[in-house]
């Protein structure tokens, strides 16, 4: 248990108002600099806006690729790509939610190496240190994106989510200024919100946890009960939004050095082979059934957060507080509006085989405290398929 390793090249800004600071972090690794989004809508704008006018005044000429879309797919990433070499680009700027830095990242990879990004996903060839530095604007409480080694993306014809998972891709700057944060709606806040929580306790107990982890994703958890549900009551509360961005940056510190269990590894399959359906709504999905299959292997990790979910399993024997942490996440999930199955979402039932063999791609269930079987992992996708 004290044997670990702990990596974290990224400088992180974290404050209000510190995005005035990005023309000073992107004019550290090169002039030219291609801003990496999600379309323009009209509470964006004036952000895009703003971080352009900060460039110019730095002396940086840039060039706005605004064609993300959420779950980026490797066709978002070859027309970045061509747009970066066309500018002869010498560094990236990430502005937005995990989908808009994951863009970012791996536009970096596809415009300095032959091929394309899907290349050089974590199993096949490393990108090498000709990849264009990174800097990332997060604008939603999160993803972790803005301090982790991983670019995710979907091929859509195989229906297939997976991720560079490289050293060279972590952001070199990031910043994390709460401000930007307050124009995101009700659900989105809700589903990134959620995504917080599942790093976090997907950290704790994964095989690679250390005490580090322990304390930073304890305290991020600590902080999404106390503040999604303020925040969803006032989307402009900014002590919420604040204590919100303080938990995406640990969990996202979590993830980067524990990793994700069994949900994640779910969450990308559903998410390839349904991108409708949002990271953090995918991860709501199969909670509750990855929960009532997993807490007998982990009964410390799971008592300790259905304490945090409800203070009253404080007064009850861990295996009690860890069988009670399931109805616990459930309740949560009522509160934050993030009650969903599969069905709900527009599954077609006779696939349900296929996400089944899908959630086993990846090698995130191996991870999990208890590894699924293939039978088990139809049952898992079976549960979450109808509540
Ligand atoms: P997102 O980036 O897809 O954004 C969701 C929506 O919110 C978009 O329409 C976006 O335009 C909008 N939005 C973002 N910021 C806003 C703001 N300030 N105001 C108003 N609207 C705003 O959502 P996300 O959940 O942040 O990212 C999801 C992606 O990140 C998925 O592809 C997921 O797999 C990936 N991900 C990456 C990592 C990693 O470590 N790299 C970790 C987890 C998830």
């Amino acid at each position: 248990m004290y044997d670990f390793n702990y990596y974290q090249p990224t400088e992180i800004r974290f404050g209000r108002g510190k995005v005035n600071e990005v023309g000073d972090a992107v004019k550290r690794f090169g002039t030219k600099c291609l801003i990496v989004t999600t379309p323009e809508f009209p509470e964006i704008a004036p952000l895009y806006a703003r971080i352009k006018k900060i460039l110019t005044e730095a002396g940086v000429k840039w060039a706005h690729f605004d064609q993300v879309q959420p779950n980026p797919t490797t066709e978002n990433i070859n027309a970045g790509a061509d747009m970066a070499k066309d500018l002869g680009a010498e560094v990236m700027l990430g502005v937005g939610g995990g989908s808009s830095m994951d863009s970012a990242k791996a536009i970096a990879v596809e415009a300095t190496h032959e091929g394309t990004a899907w290349d050089y996903l974590f199993f096949k060839t490393p990108p090498t240190d000709k990849t264009l530095p990174i800097v990332a604007v997060t604008t939603t409480s999160g993803t972790g994106a803005h301090v982790t080694q991983v670019a995710v993306m979907t091929e859509t014809k195989s229906r297939t989510k997976s991720a560079i998972y490289n050293s060279i891709v972590f952001p070199r700057v990031s910043i994390v200024d709460p401000e930007l944060m307050v124009t995101v709606p009700e659900h989105v806040t809700a589903s990134t919100g959620w995504d917080v929580f599942c790093h976090s306790f997907e950290s704790c107990i994964h095989t690679n946890k250390s005490p580090y982890i322990d304390l930073i994703a304890m305290g991020a958890i600590r902080l999404v009960v106390k503040n999604l549900p303020l925040l969803l009551n006032d989307l402009k509360n900014i002590e919420a939004r604040t204590e919100m961005a303080l938990a995406d940056t640990y969990a996202g510190l979590s993830i980067a050095n524990a990793g994700v269990t069994l949900p994640h590894g779910m969450g990308m399959a559903i998410g390839g082979m349904y991108p409708h359906i949002a990271h953090g709504e995918t991860l709501a999905i199969v909670y509750p059934a990855f929960s009532r299959f997993t807490y007998k292997s982990a009964i410390q990790e799971f008592a300790s957060m259905g304490r945090i979910l409800n203070p009253q399993l404080n007064n009850i024997p861990d295996e009690e507080a860890a069988e009670k942490s399931c109805e616990e996440i459930d309740a949560f999930l009522k509160k934050i509006g993030m009650w969903m199955s599969l069905q709900e979402k527009g599954m077609p039932e006779e696939e349900i085989p296929e996400l089944a063999r899908a959630s086993m791609v990846l090698p995130d269930y191996q991870n999990n405290p208890r590894v699924a079987t293939e039978t088990e992992m139809l049952e898992i996708v079976k549960q979450s398929y109808r509540y």
